[in-house]
C-alpha cells in the first residue's frame, strides 16, 4: 500500500506539478514551430534565474524589445535575423570558452548591456494594451517568416551588433571596441538623420564636471585644461579625448557623464558645460532608425541587413 502511495505521487510529481512549476516560472512555453531548433537556457536577470524557453518565443520577445512594433515589417525582419545571428555567435563562442559568470550556466542573458534586451511577452502585452493582439502577431510574422535564417561571413555566424540611431554613418568595430570585423565597418546610414534620437543634449555645471572626471579619471589636473585634445574617428565618434590632462577614450567619455553616444562637442561656457550628441548607442552594425528608413524606402530585410553588414550572405543554422 505504502509502496502504490509513493509510486502514485512519483507520478503525480512527474506529469502534473513539475510542469506546473516549469509553467509558471517560465510563463508560456511555445513550441518552436517553425524554428528547428528546440530550446535555449536564458539567464533572467531581473529574476536571477534561469529559463528553458523556445528559441523562436526567445526571438520574438527579444525583437519586442529592441525595436517598436510600429516599425516596417521589413525593419523587424532585419531584426529578428540580427538578433538570431547575435545569439548563435554567442552560443558558438560559449561552446569554446564556456558560458560567462554572470550567465549563471545560461546560453544567453537579458542584460541589454552584456547581451541584448528581452521583455516577457506578457509584460510587453500589458505595455501594449489595446494594440497588443496585433503588434505580437506583426513581431511573431518578422521571426517565423525568416525562421532558422542567420548571416554568416566567411563561412561563420557573425555577431550581429546593433544600435537605435548613428550620426548618419556608423561606426567600425575596431574604432568603438578595437577588435577588426571585416562585416562591422563604417557605413552611409542617411535615414538617421529624421531619427527622434539624432540629436540630444546635456547640460551640466562646470563644477559637476569635474566632480565626476575627479571620481572617474586617475590624476585629473584642471589647472592644466578642462578638455584638450579630440581624436574622432571618420563617423565622428570620439576616439580619445583628454580631460583635466588624461587621455580617456571616447567610450569611457560617454559612460561616465551618461551621454546617448561617443559623438560628442563639447561647449564650456561660463560656470556651464553642454554637451551635444548625434545618435543612440554604440554606432556599430545595423542602425535600428536607419533599418526602418531603408524599409519604409521599399527596401527588403536582405537588403537592409547587407547594407549594414558589410560582405555578409543570409544562411540557415546548422548548415
Ligand atoms: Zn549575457
Amino acid at each position: 500500500m505504502r509502496r502504490l502511495i509513493i509510486i502514485i505521487a512519483a507520478v503525480f510529481l512527474a506529469t502534473v506539478l513539475i510542469p506546473a512549476v516549469l509553467y509558471l516560472r517560465c510563463g508560456k512555453y511555445e513550441k518552436p514551430v517553425p524554428e528547428k531548433e528546440d530550446t535555449i537556457s536564458v539567464y533572467i536577470k531581473a529574476e536571477d534565474r534561469v529559463c528553458e524557453m523556445s528559441k523562436s518565443q526567445y526571438l520574438k520577445e527579444v525583437v519586442s524589445a529592441e525595436m517598436p512594433a510600429s516599425f516596417e515589417k521589413e525593419a523587424l525582419k532585419a531584426q529578428a535575423v540580427a538578433a538570431r545571428s547575435y545569439l548563435e555567435a554567442r552560443r558558438d563562442a560559449y561552446k569554446v570558452s564556456g558560458t560567462p559568470d554572470v550567465h549563471k550556466g545560461a546560453e544567453i542573458c537579458t542584460d541589454s548591456t552584456h547581451c541584448k534586451a528581452w521583455i516577457a511577452e506578457s509584460e510587453r502585452r500589458s505595455l501594449w494594451g489595446a494594440d497588443a493582439d496585433k503588434n505580437w502577431e506583426k513581431i511573431s510574422q518578422a521571426v517565423d517568416e525568416t525562421a532558422d535564417e542567420i548571416l554568416s561571413y566567411d563561412g561563420e555566424v557573425i555577431s550581429a551588433v546593433f544600435h537605435s540611431t548613428s550620426s548618419g554613418k556608423t561606426e567600425s568595430s575596431k574604432d568603438v571596441w578595437g577588435g577588426e570585423r571585416p562585416y562591422l565597418v563604417s557605413v552611409d546610414s542617411p535615414g538617421d538623420k529624421v531619427s527622434p534620437k539624432f540629436k540630444s543634449s546635456k547640460e551640466i555645471s562646470l563644477e559637476e564636471f569635474k566632480k565626476i572626471a575627479r571620481e572617474n579619471i586617475d590624476g585629473v589636473d584642471f589647472s592644466k585644461e578642462l578638455v584638450g585634445e579630440t581624436l574622432r574617428s571618420d563617423a565622428g565618434g570620439i576616439l580619445t579625448v583628454s580631460v583635466g590632462g588624461v587621455k580617456i577614450k571616447g567610450t569611457k567619455l560617454r559612460s561616465i557623464y551618461g551621454l546617448r553616444s561617443t559623438n560628442v562637442a563639447i561647449n564650456i561656457q561660463n560656470d556651464m558645460v553642454s554637451f551635444d550628441v548625434t545618435g543612440y548607442g554604440h554606432g556599430v552594425g545595423m542602425s535600428q532608425y536607419g533599418a526602418n528608413y531603408l524599409a519604409s524606402e521599399g527596401k527588403s530585410y536582405d537588403e537592409i541587413l547587407k547594407t549594414y553588414y558589410t560582405g555578409v550572405e543570409i544562411a540557415k543554422t546548422g548548415m
